[in-house]
């Protein structure tokens, strides 16, 4: 990490000039682009073969800026953006005229938010504008948490990277919609149900991971290139021996409750008790066992509480079926 104010200089010059920026964020590393810059944001859906249907998130430097990308702010979306901005919270509502359609997919709802990451805040104010940003990673695969895993994956399709070292949460931010009469959450992630519903004060709805409503969620995303198998945890070890016996090279996601068990699997991967320490090396843990060339990845799922909705929420998207495109 050895980023200077000539670096942040030098991203919001290639963001004017129509470049893409991957930038750090305590979610994961965006890919970044003007977001009032329709060639750019083309760009962006190129380089990761992203279908352009699929929505981006705008990102801006400060809550205050909120009314210049929409239409109208709802009471609850003010209430959410000072309680939980900057942060792992994007808030979908009606498109301002400044957004272009490109950014989001066609829709006329916007996705928002202020990441809580110092260099992405300064670039942002350094830049001026929205930067509109998915993760940077190819479309359907695990999203990047290091700049190394963006250069690894992206290499010289991105013009800038911006090196903040690793993300601090490690799962994408929670989207809820504010246009509707009830917020509703359409993507769980780094701001817990929980949070949510003690500053709105009421019960706050959550898709079940089977119909996930969110544009651009296919069955299988946030998947590493190993097939994952979710079983339920006491069932872990045997499944791994009986497939690693078959021939398949398993890599394990063993449960903290079950440290230090005998297995037999090619590669295993202890998971840290915490959810916050889950969330923040899941998507390392991912790319590891790729790494170690497994082809089938033994999982199981955590609570769907706090932080563990988010992470089953992925673990369900990584097991889903694989589509060809
Ligand atoms: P990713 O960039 O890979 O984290 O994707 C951004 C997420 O934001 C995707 O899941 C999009 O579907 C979602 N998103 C962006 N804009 C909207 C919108 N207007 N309505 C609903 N979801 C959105
Ligand atoms: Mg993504």
């Amino acid at each position: 990490m050895t980023e200077t104010s000539s670096d942040i200089d030098r991203a919001a010059g290639w963001l004017r000039a129509g470049g893409l920026v991957a930038l750090p964020t305590e979610t994961v590393y965006g890919l970044g682009a003007n977001a009032e810059d329709p060639a750019a944001i083309a760009r962006i859906f190129q380089v990761k073969g992203r279908p352009p249907s699929h929505p981006l998130i705008v990102h801006i430097a400060d809550a205050d800026q909120l009314d210049d990308w929409v239409e109208e702010v709802p009471v609850t979306a003010r209430l959410l953006a000072e309680h939980f901005w900057p942060g792992p919270l994007t808030l979908v509502l009606r498109r301002g005229r400044r957004v272009p359609l490109e950014a989001t997919g066609g829709l006329e709802t916007v996705a928002v938010r202020v990441p809580d990451h110092h260099l992405a805040l300064a670039l942002l104010s350094a830049f001026g504008g929205g930067v509109t940003a998915p993760s940077a990673n190819r479309f359907g695969s695990v999203s990047p948490t290091t700049a190394d895993h963006v250069r690894t994956e992206l290499g010289d399709a991105v013009d800038f990277v911006l090196d903040g070292g690793p993300c601090q949460v490690g799962v994408e931010s929670t989207i809820v919609d504010v246009t509707g009469e009830f917020p509703s959450i359409l993507r769980p992630g780094g701001v817990t149900r929980e949070d949510l519903e003690a500053v709105l004060g009421i019960p706050i709805g959550v898709p079940s991971t089977s119909h996930v409503r969110v544009p651009g969620q296919h069955p299988s995303h946030y998947a590493p290139r190993a097939r994952v198998v979710l079983v339920e945890p006491e069932k872990v070890v045997a499944e791994a021996k009986t497939a690693q016996e078959l021939g398949h090279r398993v890599g394990v996601l063993l449960p903290a409750s079950l440290t230090g068990t005998a297995m037999t699997a090619h590669a295993v991967v202890t998971l840290p008790g915490s959810m916050d320490s889950y969330a923040h090396g899941l998507y390392g843990f991912l790319r590891e066992l790729d790494q170690q060339g497994c082809d089938l990845i033994v999982a199981s799922l955590p609570a769907e509480e706090g932080l563990g909705l988010a992470i089953a929420n992925r673990l369900h998207r990584a097991a889903g079926p694989r589509s060809s495109a």
